[in-house]
């Protein structure tokens, strides 16, 4: 029998909480969030055994997409909230206890710091991660009380994968909010001559996805997921012509 020792706290007293909220009293009846924002690893973690180049790359998070997210939040007056660890330790767009909520592996890189994992490790994560982000989402879309909200999750992807080109800028993703992402989708072709997927590079969907379905869906609530091209989020002039351009769009 091999005992593996957990400690009690992943994170410490000086590390940032599991989440942030910023703009809590926003007016907009959009709220938005952002799962994948943040490539923290807590320092009880170590570097889950990768080098600097791959806690920088997509596999970590989603690059980009908090700035995004901050600046939409800033310019429609919406709340936000983002989640500060990164997906490699649990990603809080899957639901726990599936196999990619704690990725083995992920783009063929192994990541030594999820093998083997005891349920004690898993659950750790998950209680002190994944539940108190998502409960956050809960508790602000709850106390909202109000059937007029909207969410609007903000990701973004990288321009290539396995050796494809991918050739959308940005795609508006959903699964059941056909209405509000065909009006989004209408409204940015008539504003850009880049290429706007629908539902590319990716589809919403209820046993892959976690916070819009959960989150969303099941309160009745229009959602979509914005991905962007990282490569159209290179830099703060480009980020805010994308936010200009969504904000138009998204109402
Ligand atoms: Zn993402």
């Amino acid at each position: 029998v091999s005992l593996t020792l957990v400690a009690e706290h992943l994170l410490a007293a000086d590390e940032p909480g599991p989440f942030e909220l910023v703009n809590p009293e926003g007016r907009s009846s959009i709220v938005l969030v952002c799962d994948h924002a943040s490539n923290r690893v807590p320092r009880s973690l170590g570097t889950l055994g990768l080098d600097e180049e791959q806690l920088q790359s997509h596999i970590a998070w989603d690059p980009g997409s908090a700035e995004l997210a901050r600046k939409l939040s800033a310019k429609l007056d919406a709340t936000l909230l983002l989640s500060n660890y990164s997906r490699l330790i649990i990603d809080c767009n899957r639901s726990p206890g599936e196999a990619d909520s704690i990725p083995a592996q992920s783009a063929g890189i192994e990541i030594p710091g999820n093998q083997d994992l005891t349920e004690q490790d898993a659950n750790q994560r998950r209680q002190q991660l994944f539940d108190p982000y998502q409960q956050a989402i809960s508790n602000l879309l709850d106390s909202r009380n109000s059937g007029s909200t909207k969410l609007l999750s903000i990701h973004s992807f990288t321009p290539v994968l396995n050796q494809q080109q991918r050739p959308w800028a940005m795609g508006v993703c959903y699964d059941h909010s056909k209405n509000w992402a065909r009006k989004m989708l209408r409204e940015l072709r008539k504003r850009t001559e880049e290429m706007i997927g629908d539902n590319q590079p990716y589809s919403v969907e209820d046993d892959i996805d976690y916070t819009i379905p959960v989150q969303g869906e099941k309160r009745g609530l229009s959602s979509v997921m914005l991905e962007m091209r990282q490569d159209k989020l290179r830099d703060d002039v480009a980020v805010q012509r994308w936010c200009n351009l969504i904000a138009e769009c998204c109402g």
